[in-house]
């Protein structure tokens, strides 16, 4: 991770909304504030019999519009401050898709590529023991996150259920189909950003089935993105690449075999008869679209002259800095926000939340069918609203966003 602190990039955004919307300096305060933080010690037994003291965090940023809902990432250079600013883009996100819910992130310092399956569940247990006073169905509901899994989310409702002494299936989402999951969860966040990409895609007349797409991140958003692009508009995946490095093949990569070589290699860098290529190639390669899927500040103003890409996709939570989007925008490159791309995890995550509530599964294609059209809407409104006010796609899905928070947040007699 760079040295750009997510926060401070989180805040100077708010301020940027807060001027087009002339928002008075007391609301704006508000918006720019966390509303509750946990900061806390897990003693974890680990394999060799020692105890490791770990540090996770959870943000509560702003409930004014529901319970507070985002995911937990488990990440070696996790900060208080990264967690800080993911909770204040939970919150701008659940308001754009119109849920019935606040923002919250959650964090643990840790690097899970290092940890036995026995201590990354000892490690989920200890967490949620932590917070369990803080978070439950009507409270707060985490998720996966960066390296957390579907896995981890079942240790964690197991936890939480001990305690409580009863089966609490709502207090998280992203959890295994067998246990409260929602059909379509797992590819979500690829499948709602197709949507956007769809829309997009329209609004600017280009055919995605003769589109070139490049993939950075080849994590549960990145794998299924470059899949999805290529089974649901029949475009060509040019380049993918993760932590480790990438591949490059004018004639397409196959996904499936790149998902296979990361699962046994560690990484897509290893497979076989393919050109390489760096992360900081890829982004700017001659593609259509571009899809960051991984971490955040990538996009600097370092290289955003650089982009080629017509159309960049944020599957990652804040992968572009504010420097990045003013030349992006001058340059005419179609950026779809994150809290807007990236939010078919969460709507999901949301239908989870109501299935459980009524303890009734959904078909698939129902979920499909309702994911797509939140994506479709919320697109639409942020693509008006851009035009409307002559601002960038990020500015316009903060306008939306925000104006849901502060009417709630009045109505409520808050401000
Ligand atoms: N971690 C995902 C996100 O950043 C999903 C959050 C959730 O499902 O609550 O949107």
């Amino acid at each position: 991770m760079t040295s750009i602190n997510p926060f401070e990039v989180a805040k100077r955004q708010i301020d940027a909304c807060a001027d087009i919307l002339k928002l008075p300096p007391d609301i704006t305060a508000m918006l720019k504030t966390p509303m509750r933080e946990m900061h806390v010690a897990l003693p974890v037994r680990m394999d060799d019999g020692s105890i490791k003291v770990f540090q996770g965090f959870r943000v509560q940023y702003n409930d004014a519009k529901g319970p507070t809902k985002g995911g937990i990432r488990f990440h070696p250079d996790e900060t208080i401050d990264t967690v800080r600013a993911l909770a204040s883009w939970m919150t701008w996100k659940c308001a754009l898709l119109d849920l019935p819910l606040g923002g919250g992130k959650g964090g643990v310092i840790c690097n899970p590529k290092e940890m036995s399956p026995g201590e990354l569940e000892r490690l989920s247990r200890a967490y949620i023991r932590a917070i369990y006073q803080f978070v439950g169905p009507e409270r707060d509901v985490p998720a996966p996150d960066v390296y957390t899994t579907p896995q981890m989310m079942a240790w964690m409702m197991d936890e939480y259920s001990a305690i409580a002494g009863k089966s609490q299936f709502g207090v998280i989402t992203g959890k295994p189909l067998a246990v409260g999951g929602s059909p379509g969860r797992g590819d979500a966040t690829a499948r709602g950003g197709m949507y956007t990409i769809r829309e997009a895609a329209k609004s600017l007349g280009i055919d995605l089935s003769k589109a070139k797409v490049a993939v950075q991140g080849y994590g549960n958003a990145g794998y299924h993105a470059a899949r999805l692009c290529s089974e649901l508009f029949g475009s060509t995946i040019i380049a993918v690449c993760d932590s480790k490095g990438g591949v490059c093949c004018t004639t397409g990569v196959d996904t499936a075999a790149a998902y296979t070589c990361k699962n046994q290699t560690g990484s897509v860098c290893n497979l076989p008869g393919m050109d390489t290529i760096s992360n900081e190639e890829l982004m700017e390669l001659d593609v259509d679209i571009l899809i960051p899927a991984a971490i955040e500040n990538i996009i600097t103003d370092k290289n955003a002259a650089k982009i080629k890409a017509k159309i960049i996709a944020e599957l990652a939570n804040g992968p572009t800095t504010p420097e990045a989007d003013d030349i992006l925008y001058k340059n005419g490159v179609h950026v779809i926000p994150d809290f807007l791309c990236n939010a078919g995890g969460v709507t999901v995550s949301y239908f989870e939340m109501v299935q459980n509530y009524y303890m009734y599964t959904w078909e698939e294609a129902d979920v499909y069918e309702r994911l797509d059209r939140k994506m479709t809407a919320a697109y639409h409104s942020v693509l008006n609203t851009s035009r409307e006010h002559k601002v960038n796609m990020r500015q316009a899905a903060y306008v939306r966003a925000v104006e849901r928070v502060v009417e709630a947040m009045k109505l409520r007699g808050w401000v």
